[in-house]
């Protein structure tokens, strides 16, 4: 073992957080927090975590859920492709290998939501397989330690940065050598305020020789965002409103939601007051219009406001919208966004 790796492991072994997932080698255990913590901070995921555990002790018990339940349990935390994968991998586990799970990279890589990055992970830390994770935190430190330019966004880059790494965990204990790379790239080796000053390995890293470490790695593209206007209307029935399940292939995907009109532009207020509402058949009075709000996404910016309708007379229910009581409407799964809206208007969740 060279100085790199003696030094990782050493410092790994002193400051490796004490998380859930890491007190056993159970491999549904290590896949859940990989998807959890694809898009999420460890803090928060940790809860998410505990919750699905605490429901879904088992994969069979998750293949067993509702899709509606797992998305409820999954809210707030975002991108909820990974709730609908993780529900759909745990049926093929369950329906193809009996409820064990599959302790090959190949059939792992095969899971739905699972890509290169997390069955290298799940390989690696449940199997001792010797695939290198390679992530974000991953082509930080190799792009800093070993100065290398090439841009990570870039084929030729993705291809450096993997051979790289699969030379780094040959000979290796797999589980162990990943695991370490990726807690050294979360906190120590960060992307800003770098922790160069105590770094294990800063006699012979070359970003912090060369006084590149604000400028590595580099990428190629940057992420076009695509701004969005959703209009969001609250339909107020007394003791119910309306909410929507949203289809089609699109963010959000079978959560739920209040009734909604996308526009291609930002409407004004008085615009709003002319505009249809999307049930018409409902008489209805604005009662007011709300401020703008901005959701950011990883592709897409929502601007968005939410209508409040009082609904007039006698209705039948509009379908496809679901007619839903005001005390039950915190057990549906909603986004983030819609979930600030309801909040605000007195519909606690
Ligand atoms: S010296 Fe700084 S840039 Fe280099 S590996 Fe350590 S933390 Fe990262």
């Amino acid at each position: 073992m060279d100085n790199f790796h003696t030094n990782i492991y050493t410092w790994y072994n002193i400051n490796k957080r004490d998380l859930p997932w890491r007190k056993d080698r159970d491999p549904y255990k290590i896949w859940l927090s990989e998807i959890i913590l694809q898009q999420t901070r460890v803090e928060q995921g940790k809860n998410y975590f505990y919750r699905f555990v605490e429901h879904y002790p088992t994969v069979n018990d998750l293949a067993n859920a509702h899709e509606d339940e797992v998305l409820k349990l999954w809210q707030g935390l975002g991108y909820y492709s990974r709730a609908r994968n993780l529900h759909a991998s745990a049926k093929i586990i369950a329906a193809q290998y009996n409820g064990t799970f599959p302790n090959d990279y190949k059939s792992i890589l095969a899971l739905k939501g699972v890509g290169p990055y997390t069955a290298a992970a799940i390989s690696s830390i449940a199997f001792n397989l010797p695939y290198p994770a390679v992530d974000g935190n991953i082509y930080r430190v190799l792009s800093r330690y070993y100065g290398i330019e090439t841009p990570i966004d870039s084929s030729a880059g993705k291809k450096e940065f993997q051979e790289l790494a699969e030379e780094l965990i040959r000979g290796q204990d797999p589980g162990m050598h990943n695991q370490a790379l990726m807690e050294f790239g979360a906190l120590q080796c960060v992307p800003k305020s770098t922790k160069c000053g105590n770094c294990p390995v800063v006699d012979s890293c070359f970003a912090f020789k060369n006084g590149l470490v604000s400028q590595l790695p580099i990428k190629e593209k940057k992420t076009k965002q695509r701004h969005r206007y959703f209009y969001y209307y609250l339909y107020d029935m007394g003791d119910s409103i309306l909410l929507d399940k949203r289809s089609g292939n699109d963010i959000w995907q079978n959560l739920y939601q209040l009734p909604l009109v996308e526009h291609e532009k930002a409407l004004s207020d008085s615009e709003l007051f002319e505009a249809d509402h999307p049930v018409t058949s409902l008489q209805v009075n604005i009662k007011s219009i709300s401020g703008q709000k901005k959701h950011v996404l990883s592709h897409q910016i929502i601007h968005a406001k939410l209508i409040y309708l009082e609904v007039q007379g006698n209705f039948n229910n509009p379908s496809p919208l679901i007619r839903v009581n005001k005390k039950d409407i915190s057990k549906f799964a909603v986004s983030r966004l819609v979930e600030q809206f309801l909040h605000e208007a007195g519909l606690g969740l």
